[in-house]
């Protein structure tokens, strides 16, 4: 069982922050007693998995791997956890992540490091390495993680699942702790692409407690899973396998393009000229947002707090002592970028940026159903080699410009590196997550 997995494997691999197995055996038993009775069950009922601990479970502690939030019990579920639990789903633990999901390797958490189950002494990726690390390791099933800027498909990539992040606003926001709201999403981390979809169906669709939620019909994500790609567009955009693409890696991505067209699909390469101001871009737009949404953890409301003479003294203290090194670096980022003076040179040229890759991608999507690229520039690194936050940030460069133009993308496995695993991601128009997910489906 996925326990007796943990049992073996969590002293190695550490991707858990709180495990909840009593209660995921009373959950197991209830199923059990459902089926003894004849009653229909959930597709995913009785199937474990792991949530990352920035989604709120009532009753159950959700750290956000962040000292602030060290003993934080939510009042209430996140929508996706109710969802989850109307199809009698089990829950194994809340998973280890880089605090407030800021980072791309899981060493940022506040708490301790999440090591690959492929090679040990290298990261999981981040920020939801815990749930990636975790269904890699057979410690879970499915995991839902966040991502904000490649947090669900990194890890996956690195970790050689299959890891899906929904257009923004497909799947309710409602009790995920906000990093950046408007780039925000959660999605499933799973091991094939089938369960990737019995999950999306699951958490999918409008949620009148999220107020960017989409209204529109959710459909039947298993009806996609039928191979054929035949006469389905592809386009390769040129400046995601240049430079400070491991070769390796679009080698990978290459062979796998090249199955696709034995199987009927048409390939062109396109063109994306912003990409290069993407990342930029987003490192104002995120920590911007971050900066206005961690304001709340002040030590008045919930979370830690640290004695004070006076409220000022004590704001700062909790702030200081609660947060760690990447947080405050965000806050500090985003307060200046938002300042007034700067709101101009900074956070509206981000916006006008944001505007522009949102438009390449339209102009690309008018002449093709999908466009492929790597997940990551490289497989998975070693835990400590990039201390450097810029080389850190430079392992999103193919997956925020997805988040900017709030579109699908789903990174699958393409085979190995150095028995390290590569992420291939592929991306939809808004709403197309079928489309996405019969592509993968060819590789299954
Ligand atoms: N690594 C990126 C960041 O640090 C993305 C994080 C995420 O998607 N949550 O912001």
């Amino acid at each position: 069982s996925v326990f007796a997995r943990t049992d073996a494997v969590e002293p190695l691999i550490h991707s858990y922050i709180t495990e909840t197995r009593e209660q995921a055996m009373a959950q197991a038993t209830a199923v059990d007693a459902k089926i003894m009775r004849g009653e229909a069950i959930a597709p995913l009922a009785g199937i474990p998995g792991a949530l990352k601990d920035n989604i709120c479970t009532k009753g159950i502690k959700t750290t956000c791997a962040s000292k602030i939030l060290a003993n934080f019990v939510p009042p209430y579920n996140a929508t996706v956890v109710d969802k989850l639990a109307a199809q009698d789903a089990v829950l194994t633990g809340k998973a280890n992540c880089d605090e407030f999901a800021m980072g791309g390797s899981t060493e940022n958490s506040g708490f301790f490091v999440t090591h690959n189950p492929w090679d040990t002494e290298r990261v999981p990726g981040g920020s939801s390495g815990g749930s990636a690390s975790s269904v890699a390791a057979g410690q879970a099933i499915w995991a839902l993680g966040s991502d904000t800027g490649g947090s669900i498909r990194q890890p996956a990539a690195y970790c050689g699942n299959v890891g899906l992040k929904p257009t923004y606003g497909r799947v309710s926001r409602y009790g995920l702790v906000a990093y950046a709201s408007s780039l925000d999403q959660l999605g499933p981390i799973t091991r094939d692409v089938t369960d990737s979809a019995l999950v999306l169906n699951a958490i999918a669709g409008y949620d009148a407690k999220d107020s960017t939620s989409i209204n529109a019909e959710t459909p039947d994500y298993t009806k996609a899973l039928v191979q054929d790609v035949k006469g389905l567009k592809i386009g390769l955009p040129k400046e995601y396998f240049g430079a400070g693409i491991q070769p390796e890696v679009a080698a990978s991505i290459k062979r796998a393009i090249d199955q696709l067209t034995a199987m009927g699909a048409e390939v062109k390469e396109v063109s994306l000229p912003h990409t290069e101001y993407a990342l930029p871009a987003y490192y104002l737009i995120a920590p911007a947002e971050a900066s206005s949404n961690l304001a709340r953890y002040d030590g008045v409301g919930f979370g830690h707090r640290a004695p004070g003479n006076d409220i000022i003294e004590m704001y700062k203290k909790t702030r200081s002592e609660g947060f760690g090194p990447e947080v405050k670096r965000r806050i500090m980022l985003g307060t200046y970028a938002l300042s007034s003076g700067y709101y101009d040179a900074y956070y509206l040229k981000a916006l006008q940026v944001r505007t522009l890759v949102k438009q390449d991608f339209d102009k690309a999507f008018a002449e093709v159903d999908i466009l492929i690229t790597p997940t990551a520039p490289t497989t998975a690194f070693k835990i400590g080699e990039l201390s450097d936050p810029l080389a850190m940030y430079l392992q999103d460069i193919c997956t925020i410009p997805i988040n900017l133009a709030g579109l699908p993308g789903i990174s699958i496995p393409c085979g190995f590196v150095a028995g390290l695993p590569v992420g291939m991601q592929i991306i939809g128009k808004p709403l197309a997550e079928a489309t996405i997910i019969q592509a993968a489906y060819a590789f299954e």
